[in-house]
C-alpha cells in the first residue's frame, strides 16, 4: 500500500518559531514558562516538558523565570501582567496573528463594531478580542452571523485558521446589515495553502489521515475539507492511533498534517501504515486464495 504525503506539510513558520523560542529559552537554565501549550501538538508538548518547560494557565501560576507568549497571542491585558510581576517575557506571537491584532484595535480605535470570525474559546480569538473594544461580536457559523443586529459601522476580522469561504460569506452577509464596512482578510495564507494540499489529496484517494491534535483549528479544518469531499477521513495524534481497518481495501491512502505538526511525527505515521497496509493486504490475499 502506498502513502501518499499532501504537497504542504510540517510546521507553519508560526509555530516553528515558537518551539524554537521557547527551546532557546530552556537552554539557559532559567525557569521557563509556556502560557498555555506552545502549539496545539502532544508530542512537542511532551518533548518541550521533557526539557524542564512548565506549561501554566494563568500568568499568576509563573513568580519567576520566564514567560513565553505562544503563536496564538495574548490579550494586551496578559501582557500587562506579565510586565507587572516582573517576569522575562518572550513573544512568540506569529507576525500574523500580530497583523491581525493591529487590525482588530484600528477598527476599534476607529470606531467601528468589530466583528470577529473564530471560535469564542480559541486562544487566538481571546487575544484579538482584547484589541476588538466594546460591543464586539464573535461569531462561527451561518446561524451565528445572521442573528447580528444591524450595525452603522462594521469591522471584520476573522481568526487565521477560519476557512476563506467562511470569511467571504461573513463578509458577504455584514454588507447587508452595516451601513459602512470595513474588512482586514486575516485568513492565515499559510494555512489556505495547507487547505489547498488537502482539496488536492482529496482529488487522489478515497481515504485521508489527518494528523494533528485534537484541539488543533487548522487540523480539525482539514477533516472537515475532506469530509466535505466525500473522503474517509480519520483525525489522529500519533501514529499508535493508527487502525488496520482504516487502510482495508486501500491500495494508496492520503497523509497530512496540520500546521502544528511535526514532520517526524508524520514519518511514523506513514511508516505503520505502510506496516499495516502490507499486513492488511496479505490478509486479504490469502482470504482471496483460501
Ligand atoms: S497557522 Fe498561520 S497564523 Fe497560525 S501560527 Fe502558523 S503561520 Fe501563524
Amino acid at each position: 500500500m502506498h502513502v501518499l504525503l499532501a504537497r504542504e506539510n510540517g510546521f507553519c513558520f508560526g509555530v516553528k518559531k515558537a518551539v524554537e523560542l521557547t527551546e532557546a529559552a530552556a537552554e539557559t537554565g532559567k525557569r521557563v514558562h509556556n502560557l498555555g501549550q506552545v502549539v496545539h501538538n502532544p508530542t512537542i508538548s511532551r518533548r518541550l516538558a521533557d526539557r524542564g518547560v512548565h506549561v501554566i494557565k494563568d500568568v499568576a501560576q509563573a513568580d519567576e523565570g520566564v514567560v513565553v507568549i505562544r503563536a496564538h497571542g495574548v490579550p494586551p491585558a496578559v501582557r500587562k501582567e506579565i510586565e507587572d510581576r516582573g517576569l522575562e517575557c518572550i513573544d512568540a506571537t506569529c507576525s500574523l496573528v500580530l497583523r491581525a491584532q493591529r487590525f482588530t484595535k484600528q477598527l476599534a480605535d476607529e470606531g467601528y463594531t468589530v466583528v470577529i470570525l473564530g471560535t469564542p474559546e480559541h486562544p487566538e480569538v481571546a487575544g484579538l478580542r482584547g484589541y476588538a473594544g466594546d460591543g464586539h461580536h464573535i461569531v462561527e457559523t451561518q446561524d451565528e452571523w445572521e442573528k447580528l443586529p444591524k450595525m452603522k459601522k462594521a469591522g471584520v476580522v476573522s481568526q487565521s485558521t477560519q476557512p476563506p469561504w467562511a470569511f467571504t460569506a461573513l463578509v458577504a452577509h455584514v454588507a447587508t446589515i452595516a451601513q459602512e464596512m470595513k474588512v482586514f482578510n486575516t485568513v492565515c495564507p499559510v494555512t489556505v495553502k495547507r487547505q489547498h494540499a488537502a482539496s488536492e489529496l482529496a482529488e487522489q484517494v478515497r481515504t485521508i489521515v489527518v494528523v494533528g491534535g485534537k484541539n488543533s483549528a487548522n487540523t480539525r479544518e482539514l477533516v472537515n475539507l475532506a469530509k466535505m469531499q466525500g473522503r474517509n477521513a480519520y483525525h489522529i495524534e500519533r501514529a499508535d492511533e493508527l487502525r488496520p481497518e482504516w487502510l482495508a481495501g486501500e491500495d494508496t491512502i492520503g497523509l497530512i498534517g496540520g500546521c502544528s505538526t511535526p514532520m517526524d511525527t508524520l514519518l511514523e505515521v506513514k511508516r505503520r501504515a505502510e506496516t499495516l497496509g502490507a499486513q492488511t493486504g496479505s490478509a486479504e490475499r490469502a482470504a482471496a486464495t483460501a
